[in-house]
């Protein structure tokens, strides 16, 4: 990276370096926006932004992954969405902006090792990583760039997102699950269980219709709330729903279903975090695998490529449970494996899946990484 920046932007100078995580969900899905729980992982995988100021007082951004690059004025205050991957970065750049920070003239290029649409967040990693190149040292709350690297994809991208992948990118610790209230933006540090492997999965399908059926589900949320709520006042998003109150506002059908994944999910997190802590690899597999179907028939946002993932997963030899991860409709499954049958599981899974859909999916292990931060520097 120090080499091609150095022949894009004609520089000797040593660019400091910026690295953000991609992210696995083990469990909690589409409950973020509903101001529920989640428990991501920040991975290995990860965005990096090479910077180092310009000589021509303009922001230029470079992909080396896309090799293309474009140009901005340094007022970003009223920037426009230009519809492509560059929103991303500005529009954390007008956030960080509109706030107070003033955005230096920068050359930037950024690489990242997260796969893009595959249901890992490259999206929340481009975002932070871009927040604190812009930043470049000074001081800045980080539950503040998480919000705004969130509002920076709802607004200035159009992507309705919870805060999950923003917030594990800025706040993932190595070897720990983190625990997100999305409430209360509050978060705990939690270990697993040493004898599990985690392995995802990536189907390899990217399914176009994802980001308008994701706010359809954003939106039927908050129609099963406005139903609730003429039973039950205190209901002030579906975080604050119990199963029983699906009835008791008549809800049916689709607003039902979706209502029901968001309340049984977050109950889930719960019980996972219990299995977990008393090292019960068959309950939180289990929870997997009910997390999976919730999604698969309540919330309907699998594909039959995921649902054949899970379901030959859960026929493989040490496999405590599978789900999908992510956003939904293609991206990963995740997987709880027995550490000693990991390596056979990959086969059989590839195999398996190769059989059927002609595709190899790639398979990696989840270590869980710190979250975002500068790198040393080195010459
Ligand atoms: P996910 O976050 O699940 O990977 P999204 O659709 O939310 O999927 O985000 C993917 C988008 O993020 C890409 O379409 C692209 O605009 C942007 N992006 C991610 N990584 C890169 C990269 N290395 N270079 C340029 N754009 C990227
Ligand atoms: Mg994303």
């Amino acid at each position: 990276m120090i080499e091609q920046f150095r022949s894009l932007y004609g520089e000797d100078r040593q660019p400091r370096f910026y690295r953000a995580p991609g992210r696995v969900n083990l469990i909690g899905e589409h409950t973020d926006y509903n101001l529920g729980f989640v428990l991501p992982i920040a991975l290995d995988m990860a965005c990096y932004v090479a910077c180092a100021p310009s000589s021509d007082g303009r922001i230029h951004v470079h992909s080396l992954d896309r090799r293309e690059g474009f140009d901005f004025d340094v007022d970003l205050r009223n920037a426009i969405p230009r519809k492509n991957w560059t929103d991303y970065v500005i529009g954390v750049a007008q956030g960080l902006a509109r706030r107070g920070v003033e955005i230096r003239p920068m050359n930037l290029a950024l690489h990242s090792d997260v796969p893009e649409g595959s249901g890992l967040s490259s999206s929340a990693a481009l975002e932070v990583s871009s927040a604190f190149a812009f930043l470049d040292g000074r001081d800045f709350d980080k539950l503040e760039i998480a919000k705004l690297c969130q509002q920076a994809e709802i607004e200035f991208v159009g992507m309705p997102c919870g805060i999950m992948d923003q917030y594990i990118s800025v706040f993932g610790r190595k070897n720990r699950a983190i625990e997100i209230d999305c409430r209360s933006l509050q978060h705990r540090a939690v270990p697993l269980p040493e004898n599990v492997a985690i392995l995802a999965v990536n189907s390899m399908v990217k399914h176009e219709l994802a980001s308008s059926a994701y706010a359809d589900r954003v939106n039927e949320c908050r129609a099963a709330v406005d139903q609730i709520r003429r039973v039950h006042p205190q209901v002030a998003s579906l975080r604050d729903a119990k199963v029983e109150y699906l009835d008791e506002a008549g809800l049916t059908g689709t607003l039902k279903k979706r209502a029901r994944h968001i309340i049984t999910e977050n109950e889930r997190v719960e019980q996972f975090l219990v299995a977990s802590e008393r090292g019960d690899l068959a309950e939180m597999g289990k929870l997997f695998v009910g997390s999976h179907r919730s999604m698969q028939f309540d919330y309907e946002i699998t594909c039959e490529e995921i649902d054949f993932l899970v379901d030959a997963a859960l026929s493989i030899d040490g496999v405590f449970g599978a789900r999908m991860t992510g956003g939904g409709f293609g991206g990963c499954t995740v997987n709880l494996v027995e550490p000693e049958k990991a390596p056979a599981f990959e086969r059989a899974i590839k195999q398996a899946y190769q059989a059927r859909w002609g595709v190899d999916p790639p398979v990696f292990r989840c270590l869980p990484s710190e979250g975002a931060g500068q790198l040393p520097g080195r010459e």
